[in-house]
């Protein structure tokens, strides 16, 4: 991305035992997902076991960063005093296509608040927000049909 989208006041994300893996990936700019080694199940937030089988051991998959929006709502009230030139802009909850029901929060950029609709088929691209952060945003994506 060329500017990002993170306030300059907003404080970093906080980095635990069990997220860290899916940061690091991140600042690579990969998009992943904790598996669990026991049964398969994906999980987000990533977190010490499963909740279906409660096995310890996971594994990360990597994702294809693309999916579509499950819901969304377009934020016209600036949280913080830095946001104020940047609204309306949409935070929408994103169904990964291969996330195994795995949906993230994020923003949709690149496309007008008003012709964002659920269903969108977006991709992921990424916002380094600070030496060694990226956090995932999402695009306008071609639908899979039309993807070469
Ligand atoms: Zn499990």
């Amino acid at each position: 991305m060329s500017e990002s989208c993170f306030p300059p006041d907003m404080p970093l994300p906080a980095v635990s035992r069990e997220t860290l893996p899916w940061w690091q990936a991140a600042a690579e700019h990969r998009l992943v997902a904790q598996c669990c080694a026991a049964c398969g199940r994906t999980r987000h937030p990533p977190g010490p076991l499963c909740p279906r089988c409660r096995a310890f051991e996971s594994v990360w998959r990597e994702l294809s960063g693309r999916g579509a929006v499950y819901t969304y709502t377009i934020v016209h009230q600036p949280f913080l005093r830095s946001l104020a030139d940047r609204v309306p802009y949409v935070v929408a909850a994103i169904e990964l296509e291969d996330g195994g029901g795995v949906r993230l929060l994020s923003t949709v950029v690149g496309v007008a608040p008003q012709d964002v609709r659920i269903g969108l088929p977006v991709e992921v691209i990424w916002d380094d927000v600070a030496p060694g952060i990226a956090l995932p945003r999402f695009r306008p994506a071609p639908a899979a049909a039309q993807r070469p």
